[in-house]
């Protein structure tokens, strides 16, 4: 178990910062402070003094006594920083625009961040979830977030990507070296992004809850099992096919979704295994195959009370032998 650490106060000659607001909210880095400037501190609002003597290296010290740590009032400037550069974006109309590996098509996409966004809100809760920026349409729909987190809870990362949405986490000690949005968001990751290619797809099903969805319906009716190959459909990998539905199911959102143990079975196949119990009765075994380049996916339901145990038969695998061969094999017996 982690120990919580309640942050104890300390006195500002232990600790050093590099950055303060200046009166007007701005923040300066401590090699633009001026002696006697008036500076407050980002997170607790007290009066910051610039420290430019001989003897150590300047920085800025609190007045008084404050359980800001270095970490979290170069958070709390980071995000005024991208609010004051958002802000002077949206209103210049200046492009903002971030490449990114996408991790639907696993192609090279490139798009303004600001394209459509109408406004932002800085520091504030969505649903429950904070964000230290986020961006909305003109709609008023949530279009994107940007949050200063090393990582991201499981919670987080669903609310956040639902949808077509720009999510982009900073590092908390993420540097403002140079004065230029684009430059910062670069030491940014790229945790989602609308997909072009996907965009024609609407159809997709790609959140959790349909996923599970379209999983229980294809065990429903006769005869109780359903298995797909994952085929890449328009540039679009990981895509698989289940009771009439298009599914985005890469290994990670199986992982996610789904979960189960790992087999090694032969070398080159691995068989994540999972049960569960349908909500009519009975249990449901779920798998993903993976056989070298191939992979698939199957569901099988179990009345209750029948015996059932997966059987596999590895002296029938040859080279060929595919994921949808191994999954055909694994619920239609
Ligand atoms: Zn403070
Ligand atoms: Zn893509």
């Amino acid at each position: 178990m982690q120990q919580v650490r309640r942050a104890t106060p300390v006195s500002d000659s232990q600790i050093s910062y590099r950055w303060a607001l200046d009166a007007a909210g701005r923040p300066i880095p401590i090699d633009q402070a001026t002696r006697g400037g008036q500076y407050v501190c980002p997170l607790c609002h007290g009066p910051m003094i610039a420290r430019l003597g001989q003897q150590l290296q300047h920085h800025y010290g609190h007045e008084r006594l404050t359980d800001c740590t270095p970490e979290t009032v170069n958070r709390a400037v980071l995000r005024r920083w991208l609010a004051i550069h958002i802000e002077q974006a949206l209103k210049a109309q200046t492009p903002v625009t971030l490449r990114w590996q996408c991790p639907y098509c696993d192609q090279k996409h490139h798009a303004n961040l600001l394209h459509g966004v109408a406004r932002f809100t800085e520091d504030e809760e969505i649903n429950g979830h904070y964000a230290d920026i986020a961006l909305f349409d003109a709609r008023d729909r949530l279009f994107g977030a940007i949050l200063i987190e090393d990582k991201l809870t499981p919670a987080q990362e669903d609310f956040f990507t639902a949808g077509d949405r720009f999510l982009l986490t900073l590092p908390h000690m993420a540097t403002l070296d140079e004065d230029d949005l684009l430059a910062i968001l670069r030491q940014a990751q790229v945790i989602s992004a609308p997909c072009p290619l996907l965009a024609n797809m609407p159809d997709v099903i790609r959140d959790p809850a349909g996923i599970k969805k379209v999983l229980l319906e294809a065990v429903s009716r006769f005869p109780g099992y359903a298995f797909g190959a994952l085929e890449t459909i328009n540039g679009v990998a990981n895509l698989v096919k289940l009771a009439g539905k298009l599914l985005l199911l890469p290994k990670a959102q199986w992982r996610k979704v789904v979960g189960g143990s790992r087999n090694p079975v032969i070398p080159g196949v691995e068989i994540i295994i999972q049960t569960w119990q349908h909500p009519d009765g009975g249990d449901l075994y779920l798998y993903f195959v993976t056989a070298r380049e191939t992979q698939a996916v199957g569901i099988r339901r179990y009345s209750p009370g029948a015996m059932h145990t997966p059987e596999l038969d590895f002296r029938s695998y040859h080279r060929n032998t595919s994921a949808a061969d191994i999954v055909r094999q694994l619920v239609t017996r």
